[in-house]
């Protein structure tokens, strides 16, 4: 009997069995088609995932039937479902939540419509002509809307309700022509600059390996030209007739990079980000799945676009953390989209001033090819970096006085200045002077954050918001400020430099979009001005005239215990100094520590990126860290703590003998929004032994006795120890 196996958007890992539709065969139907199916007393939608004659274990009689087929091909492309079985399988996660993470949400409802875009537009030729037409017909109809000028046809099919044989019709009369939209675009192109020996050196490489898999980990500070290579590799496969992906971090898709590629490419730029309306990713995907040479630019979701024909895949900022989902399909964009050009026979560019450890290692294994961009393509130098002890002295608005002269005198030259401050608000906690009462979350037990401009407390923890106590609650002592935010950096900026506008930049004061862009382009403008903000600033924004950064706290990375802590504080180091001095003019970093002999900062600063990731991945080697195993992390969380850790007692106890396995540990904010937090770790030699260990053993997590008192989740290469 021939059954139709369909994943549903459901957290269980199995297919349900479906008779094919009504009066239809099976044989009509197609991997990766989207169904519409009974389901539990209602219709959900589903994915066919496989057509198999067997033997069903239910009889013909308790099997239903499919209600509908929404569309008449795959909704993903043959190579691409493939890919997504394959990470299902990989991250062990439910095939029918990793297949409905990969379509855009509102595709989940409409049938994708094969083709619906069109870069043709249409206008009249021969206007001597139009008395051959019948008044009245549809080709007449469109050939009058056409009388205001030229339109795309997709607008004209809107406005005429006319069909492609009107078209046809004109054209064959020779009453209208096309224009190709993509030829319109080569005229505004840019001049490029011609490559340097490095850069070109790069290009080569990538593109002789055009027609099969190679990963390659293009290395190169801030401003030494990838972008450039990125741009020329893929305008060669555009060129080609083929497709490109260019995969960037979340802060690292701007207007300003998106615009660079429409300027420089005679080919369409798509966009997709996963904080834009489900419709415009859906779009966009629509378009890739046409046969049509284009680039798609997008954020973590953008790696699952269904590519006709895609050529090349260019990951910017590899080791960027905003590639890996944290919840739900927790899969890593880098990692899925390796997997696809590896199927495809494609090359993949990791590009990265600061590698992560993972792309360190696999370069060391001869798995990814090195290509070095060792200079900035402008600067003649890069920046001088100082170490600003911060014992010792009193600091003003939280700025050492080298700090503030050095910002100072580039205003004083005319140039810009940039403070910078991975934290929100105010201050990161508020402290009575006479009892040491400090206002902390009930429900996280973690310091609240004063925001001093609203008057209210947050924890950036569990999102609470409260109003901020005009005194301390238990002597009412005045609560002072302890710490420095971006938002109290801010103020006392303005105060050091009165008239100097300081624009801030962070969740709080500019959001995502236009705000962003808008004070972007006040800095942009070219006065003197000064930027102070968190990581949105890290990276991404030319600005040729910003001379100085400061990193106001550069101790956070120092003192936390996660595994991946010094290597974070190290890219993040490297990307800001970055900032500084990206045209001509010398640039000068200055880096506010209180623990200066710190040997995070005498190898990152003596010996650079590089130096400093050798010593740390000996670390890792010696402690059978990642990247030197494979890791997976099983978390859990409930109201009561005993369920916690009852629940990951008996994971442990299902898990082989043998098994490295360290835990059950309280998370290390174990508490969050009144749950406990706890997690299992399982440390293995290699991927292929963590399979054959994870697969049997999460069946067995689900028949836990105490399982329907917790929440869990299992983390396939976490990156995060919390
Ligand atoms: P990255 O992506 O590494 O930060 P970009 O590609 O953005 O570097 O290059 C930094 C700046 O240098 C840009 O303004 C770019 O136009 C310029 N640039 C890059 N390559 C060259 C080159 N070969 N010759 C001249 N200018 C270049
Ligand atoms: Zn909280």
């Amino acid at each position: 009997m021939d059954l139709v196996r369909v994943a549903l958007d459901i957290p269980l890992p199995e297919l349900f069995d479906y008779l094919p539709p009504r009066g239809r065969s099976a044989a009509a139907l197609r991997p990766g088609q989207r169904v519409r199916v009974p389901f539990r007393g209602s219709e959900r939608l589903g994915i066919v995932v496989e057509i198999a004659s067997v033997q069903s274990r239910q009889s013909r009689r308790e099997l239903r039937a499919i209600l509908d087929v929404l569309d008449t091909e795959s909704a993903f492309g043959d190579a691409l479902f493939a890919s997504l079985l394959q990470a299902a399988n990989y991250y062990q996660h439910p095939i029918g939540e990793v297949l409905f993470a990969a379509l855009p949400p509102s595709a989940s409802e409409r049938p994708a419509a094969r083709a619906d875009h069109d870069p043709v537009l249409c206008r009249i030729d021969a206007p001597e002509r139009a008395a051959a037409l019948k008044p009245d017909t549809a080709p007449w109809r469109l050939y009058q809307a056409l009388a205001s000028g030229p339109q795309h046809w997709r607008a004209l099919i809107a406005a005429t309700k006319v069909d492609l044989r009107a078209r046809k019709r004109l054209l064959d009369l020779g009453l209208i022509e096309q224009i190709d939209e993509s030829a319109q675009a080569r005229q505004v192109q840019v001049a490029a600059p011609p490559p340097n020996a490095a850069q070109q050196a790069a290009l080569d490489a990538v593109l002789a390996h055009r027609h099969a898999y190679a990963c390659f980990v293009l290395e190169g500070v801030t401003g030494s030209g990838k972008t450039e290579v990125y741009l020329r590799a893929i305008e060669s496969v555009l060129q080609a007739g083929r497709q490109a992906l260019l995969l960037v971090p979340e802060i690292g898709l701007t207007p300003q990079l998106v615009q660079r590629f429409r300027e420089r490419l005679a080919f369409p730029v798509l966009v997709a980000h996963s904080g834009r309306s489900d419709r415009e990713r859906a779009d966009a995907f629509a378009r890739c799945r046409v046969r049509e040479p284009l680039v798609l630019v997008g954020t973590r979701c953008a790696g699952f676009a269904p590519f006709a024909d895609l050529g090349l895949i260019v990951v910017d900022e590899e080791h960027d953390a905003s590639f890996k989902q944290q919840e739900g399909f927790r899969y890593h964009a880098r990692d899925f989209v390796l997997m696809r050009a590896h199927r495809l026979g494609i090359p993949v560019v990791l590009g990265s001033a600061t590698p992560s450890f993972e792309t360190l290692h696999n370069l060391e294994l001869g798995r990814y090819q090195r290509l070095l961009l060792p200079q900035r393509a402008m600067a003649a130098r890069a920046p001088s970096v100082q170490l600003l002890d911060l014992n010792g002295q009193k600091p003003i608005h939280g700025l050492a006085r080298t700090a503030i002269d050095a910002i100072g005198a580039a205003l004083a030259r005319g140039e810009q200045a940039m403070v910078f401050r991975n934290r929100r608000g105010f201050s990161p906690s508020l402290h009575c002077e006479l009892c040491g009462h400090s206002p902390t979350c009930e429900r996280c037990d973690r310091p609240l954050t004063f925001h001093k401009g609203e008057a209210r407390l947050k924890c950036h923890y569990c999102a609470r918001i409260q109003q901020a106590p005009p005194a301390c609650p238990i002597d009412h002592s005045p609560l002072k400020p302890v710490g420095f935010g971006t938002e109290r950096l801010e103020q006392g900026l303005i105060e050091l430099f009165p008239g100097v506008p300081v624009l801030r930049f962070d969740r709080d004061s500019v959001g995502a979009g236009h705000e962003f862009e808008s004070a972007m382009a006040q800095a942009r403008a070219g006065q003197p001005v000064i930027l102070v903000g968190t990581q949105m600033l890290a990276k991404g924004h030319d600005l040729p005239l910003l001379t100085v950064v400061v990193l106001a706290d550069a101790d956070h990375g120092l003192l936390s215990t996660d595994t991946r802590a010094g290597e974070r504080a190290a890219q993040l180091l490297v990307q800001v100094s970055g900032r500084a001095g990206r045209a001509q003019r010398p640039g000068f970093v200055f880096v506010q520590t209180r623990y200066p002999g710190h040997p995070f900062f005498q190898s990152l600063l003596a010996g650079g990126y590089r130096n400093f990731a050798d010593a740390e991945m000996a670390l890792r080697a010696g402690l059978d860290l990642p990247p030197y195993c494979a890791q997976a992390l099983l978390r859990a969380d409930s109201l009561i703590e005993e369920d916690v850790m009852a629940f990951l007692d008996s994971a442990r106890l299902a898990l082989p003998e043998d098994a490295d396995v360290r835990g059950p540990i309280p998370a290390p904010h174990a508490k969050r929004a009144n749950r406990f937090r706890a997690q299992l770790w399982l440390h293995c030699s290699d991927r292929r032994m963590r399979a054959e260990i994870v697969k049997p053993w999460l069946p067995k997590l689900s028949q836990l006795p105490n399982v329907s008192r917790v929440r869990w989740s299992l983390d396939i290469d976490p990156i995060s120890d919390d």
